[in-house]
């Protein structure tokens, strides 16, 4: 079949099945534009707690969908590229943080929603890069662990002045990044504003115009006077950047911010997700419950 009858057919299963498709920013354009919802995992969170649909094709990383899954148990998360992995996720296991809750029972554990169920249940709040300055404000005075990036874990460390250990886990693809990067674009381009997500390290942040988790930064591009912009997160943000200001100039701080995980998913695998009904996610039921423990209180305090 070709791209066309691809997408029709996934327009007539999603109808005939009753199904939502969700699609992070950093999925390929394709995907994006069959998506019912674009959007950070944020935004993508709230979607599945509240839909109606039978079914969440959820076109991400698998730590997206089984965070679905615990949000909206009754409901089938269906994960089209089951290899989607998240490489930060992997860098703590549950085994790790019990072994550390068991040295440090005084500190409170916030952890990032890029993580695996088991290692969310054993934390105390989850939190995104759209909403930790909201969470972390309600335990700002508390002893804290953040898991597991340690650069978002500093930036935010910083930021509150908090005493807030760090896990060393990270982002291959934003940990990379380097201040002399920074330099070289704006020396090619010194009218443009660089934007950075907090996943990246302290040196970079420290050059940029504007940082924001990955709905802030599409919003500074939409509503800010700078025409040009260097954008240091996953390339995939640009095709909503685009399509939100048409007019102005975005460039990537450098091709290497591409995440092979995200790119696994394509009109084809979400096809024959929706026609073979694959591949469902489950989280065994005394995690889910810990984890929606965590996951619940990260919704209920971004939206207070
Ligand atoms: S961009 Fe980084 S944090 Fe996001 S899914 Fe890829 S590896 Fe994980």
């Amino acid at each position: 079949m070709d791209e066309h009858a691809i997408k029709k057919e996934i327009i007539r299963l999603k109808k005939e099945q009753d199904v939502l498709i969700l699609a992070h920013y950093y999925q390929i354009p394709a995907v994006q534009e069959i998506a019912d919802v674009v959007g950070d995992s944020y935004k993508l969170s709230l979607e599945a707690s509240k839909t109606d649909a039978k079914t969440i094709v959820f076109c991400g990383v698998h730590f997206m969908a089984e965070t679905a899954k615990i949000l909206s148990p009754e409901k089938t998360v269906l994960l089209p590229a089951i290899d989607a992995g998240c490489p930060m996720a992997d860098k703590i296991t549950a085994e790790a943080l019990a072994a550390y809750k068991q040295k440090h029972p005084d500190r409170k554990v916030i952890c990032y929603v890029n993580s695996t169920a088991a290692v969310k249940a054993l934390s105390d709040v989850c939190v995104t890069s759209s909403n930790f300055e909201r969470v972390i404000e309600h335990f700002k005075d508390e002893k804290l662990l953040y898991v597991p990036d340690k650069n978002l874990g500093k930036y935010a460390r910083r930021k509150f002045d908090l005493d807030m250990e760090v896990w060393p886990g990270f982002c291959c693809i934003h940990n990379d990044l380097t201040p002399a990067l920074v330099d070289e674009m704006k020396q090619k381009h010194p009218e443009a504003a660089f934007i950075v997500h907090p996943e990246a390290p302290l040196a970079v942040i420290d050059k940029a115009d504007y940082v924001g988790g990955t709905k802030g930064l599409i919003n500074f591009v939409k509503t800010s006077d700078y025409q040009r912009y260097i954008v240091g997160t996953e390339k995939g943000i640009l095709h909503e950047m685009r399509k939100t200001a048409p007019d102005k100039k975005i460039m990537v701080l450098t091709e290497d911010l591409h995440c092979w995980d995200m790119k696994k998913t394509d009109l084809n695998t979400v096809y024959h997700a929706l026609k073979n009904q694959v591949h469902p996610i489950t989280v065994e039921e005394k995690t889910a419950k810990e984890a929606k423990r965590a996951l619940d209180l990260m919704l209920a305090l971004s939206a207070s």
